[in-house]
């Protein structure tokens, strides 16, 4: 028996954005702890009391259980003398100035869990369970303070017993604001597809109907989505063919770990993802044998899967009894439909039922996906379960509401030394998506209490995101998109100063008017240099060049052999027609509709497309992700020749590689250990010029950053091949290195830019 003690922790590391102070929060209360913790300028800092071995023991479990995406630096620990007091408490962030936080939503906890299938239990099997400690919260958020009434659940009046509940120190659920119970709370209801509701159960309805194969739109805590039997080729065949997906992965809902790892290879760090309170789709690896339809995820070796993330998933999870496919209930390209009228009207011709319920959903927010590299986390897409968790800035800096770019769209707002990403907006190809970044722009600024002293946007001056931008009156800094890629890696790993920073990626607009993508930049935060590129090829059609990647590798092919192209004995050629060859040619040689960039994406469609694995895709980077997967398949060897040229060493240039791979294609070499070997080639291409530039500039920490670098083969051996080489790298982890992340990094260069006049 040891005698009541006090203790000061600080923590610095990765400890913000991650989820870390709930975490301690409920570790505190599992070790009887009294006390608080906050987020600081550096950190976390924690003062607990109790039981000096709990003390101990608690301080030891928050390195050994920290959240997934945690990276703890140092741990400091000091005896403090005591000072009594009750209860444990998340106190807002030291330096935050105005305006609170908003805490993202999340999964049920164990005891509303336990709660919802006690038979007896006034809540039992009521799809709206939660307490202080989980459930909705970011999605339903009307307005602040956070109580209520700003809530979705204004309109539901409390009955006594949770009204008793919701009043009581000591109950789970005080001040609990989405409390509900099945006698005053939310309901489900079903409709078939013209409207009329459907009798019965709901949620039995729903489980007989997916058993039978249907295609029900089951609304969730951000917005609809599709369900359907992931085992069942019939079923998953008329959902691609109704929504107009042909090939892009389905992620699937499994009731528990367990039952995803009868379907995928799950490491303990990728279980520990999926079962986190956040609940993000998880990509792992495909078991051989499996009952799972092939045409949840064709040509891919991986398999997405999350764990229930709300009480109704959970019911439905458990009692459909094997995986159902949960994708976004949109239409290609369209964002996730998220209220009910609209959700009836865009969906009706692919859900066959709608299982539907009677609270709001204000924000809406699709899923969340991760998958590891490196043994370690890295967001595909940072949304649901995360957002709007601050992230710690590099320092403080002027307040900025960073708009991103086209693809992937999130936004970034900026509130002294804290950025809040948004939530997966998508494409803003379209009104539907435009609307959706305007909704959320407005509803972050009014939640945070964050009044923008500037605005960043794209250097491209046609992005709709730019436009809008511009119309907002605010004073605006346009930054260039490669940029702002290197400073939000910088920024997520806290570095300041300068350094290399290698972005590759598909599409972005140049400083000079073209199009960049396999860029080799130096600089920090105000400001940069293009050091290096890849050299540049045409586009031949423009943006039809990325929906069709055979033209990258006829244009590769054309800086190889000119107008002798169509001579080659290659399959890719047989592409365009005998009539169309020669306004081809001609497209290439006089650069007509054929833009010149320097994209490391295209390159990699080209690549994809000589090798035959596509030739045309169907989703975002698809030729790129099937080659990833085929190199996978091979065996490693020696890379392929590349060239170095330009006045100055900036052109790193892989023709040579292209006529190699042709050589090898014509001696029936393994296509696998061909795109095997082409992503070494790509490694040590960007090894050498990376030790280029260090001997000009002696800098010797790189970033990577760069939709291409959610290649995990590639950045693998990048990152390993420069470490070798005496090179500190840094990747991201807290924000997706393809365009979703892209709104810090402008955030942080308009923050630091930005002087008030
Ligand atoms: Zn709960
Ligand atoms: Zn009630
Ligand atoms: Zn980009």
């Amino acid at each position: 028996m040891t005698s009541r003690e006090r203790a000061s922790l600080e923590i610095d590391g990765i400890v913000q954005g991650v989820g870390f102070r709930p975490f301690v929060y409920r570790l505190a209360l599992r070790f009887g702890l009294s006390g608080w913790v906050r987020n600081t300028g550096k950190g976390v800092q924690i003062e607990a009391e109790g039981d000096g071995n709990d003390l101990l023991a608690f301080s030891h479990a928050l390195r050994e259980e920290a959240p997934p995406l945690a990276v703890i630096g140092s741990l400091k620990f000091e005896k403090i003398t005591t000072a009594g007091g009750e209860g444990f408490v998340i106190l807002d962030s030291a330096k935050a100035g105005k305006g609170g936080e908003i805490s993202p939503d999340c999964d049920v906890c164990d005891d509303c869990l336990a709660e919802l299938f006690e038979p007896g239990n006034r809540r039992y099997l009521y799809p709206f369970i939660n307490c202080t400690n989980c459930g909705p919260r970011y999605s339903i958020i009307t307005g602040i303070p956070y109580d209520r009434p700003a809530t979705t659940m204004a309109g539901f009046a409390m009955c006594d017993d949770c009204l008793a509940e919701y009043h009581d120190p000591l109950h789970r659920r005080f001040h609990a604001q989405p409390n509900a119970c099945p006698v005053c709370g939310p309901r489900l209801s079903l409709y078939d597809r013209e409207g009329v509701a459907v009798t019965g159960d709901p949620l039995r309805q729903t489980i007989e109907a997916l058993k039978e194969g249907a295609i029900v739109a089951v609304k969730g805590v951000g917005g609809y989505h599709l369900a359907v039997d992931a085992c069942s080729e019939a079923a998953i065949g008329l959902l691609r063919r109704r929504k107009k997906r042909d090939e892009k992965p389905f992620a699937m809902l499994a009731a528990d770990l367990d039952s995803v790892r009868r379907y995928v290879h799950c490491s303990d760090l990728e279980g520990r993802l999926l079962a986190g309170v956040e609940r993000p789709i998880v990509l792992t690896r495909k078991r051989l044998q499996t009952p799972i339809a092939e045409l949840v995820a064709p040509g891919n070796g991986w398999f997405g899967f999350m764990l229930p993330g709300n009480p109704l998933q959970h019911l439905l999870a458990r009692g459909f009894g094997r995986p159902l496919v949960m994708t976004s209930g949109n239409l290609s390209d369209e964002p996730i439909a998220y209220r009910d009228d609209e959700a009836l009207r865009m969906l009706s011709g692919i859900a066959d039922l709608f299982l539907t319920n009677d609270r709001e959903i204000h924000m809406r927010t699709d899923d969340s996906v991760i998958r590891l590299y490196r043994g370690e986390p890295l967001f595909l897409r940072r949304s649901r379960g995360y957002v709007p968790r601050a992230l710690a800035l590099p320092g403080e800096q002027a307040s900025v509401l960073a708009l991103g770019a086209e693809l992937k769209a999130t936004l970034c707002l900026t509130r002294g030394p804290q950025g809040f990403m948004s939530q997966h907006i998508g494409d803003l190809k379209n009104a539907a998506t435009m609307s959706s970044l305007e909704e959320s722009a407005g509803h972050l600024q009014r939640l945070l209490e964050i009044t923008p002293d500037v605005v960043a946007h794209d250097l491209h001056p046609d992005y709709l995101s730019t436009v809008y931008g511009q119309g907002l009156g605010l004073p605006c800094i346009a930054v260039q998109h490669h940029h702002a890629h290197m400073a939000s890696c910088m920024a997520e790993n806290g570095l300041d100063g300068d350094v290399i920073g290698v972005v590759l990626d598909g599409t972005g607009y140049g400083s000079d008017g073209t199009i960049w993508g396999g860029e080799f930049l130096v600089g920090g935060y105000k400001s940069f240099q293009r050091r290096g590129y890849l050299a540049q090829m045409r586009m031949p059609g423009g943006d039809a060049a990325v929906k069709e990647p055979y033209r990258m590798a006829l244009s590769a092919l054309y800086r190889l052999h000119g107008d002798e192209l169509f001579r080659q004995p290659l399959a890719v050629c047989d592409e365009v027609q005998e009539a169309d060859r020669s306004l081809f040619l001609k497209m290439l040689e006089k650069g007509i509709n054929a833009p010149l960039t320097s994209s490391c994406g295209r390159l990699f469609d080209a690549v994809s497309a000589l090798l035959g694995v596509r030739h045309r895709i169907s989703y975002e980077g698809q030729a790129a992700i099937e080659l990833e997967a085929l190199a996978e398949t091979g065996s490693a060897s020696e890379p392929y020749p590349y060239v170095v040229t330009g006045e100055g060493g900036e052109v790193l240039d892989f023709g040579p590689t292209i006529a190699a791979i042709c050589a090898d294609l014509a001696a029936d070499r393994s296509c696998s250990n061909i795109a095997r070997a082409f992503h070494r080639t790509v490694a040590a291409g960007i090894v050498e010029m990376c030790g280029r530039i260090r001997t000009g500039r002696g800098l010797d920490r790189v970033v990577l950053s760069g939709g291409v670098f959610q290649n995990r083969l590639l950045t693998e051996d990048v990152a390993e091949r420069l470490a070798a080489e005496e090179f500190r790298v840094y990747c991201h982890r807290l924000v997706p290195p393809n365009d979703g992340g892209l709104a810090l990094g402008q955030a942080v260069i308009a923050g630091n830019l930005f002087r008030r006049q």
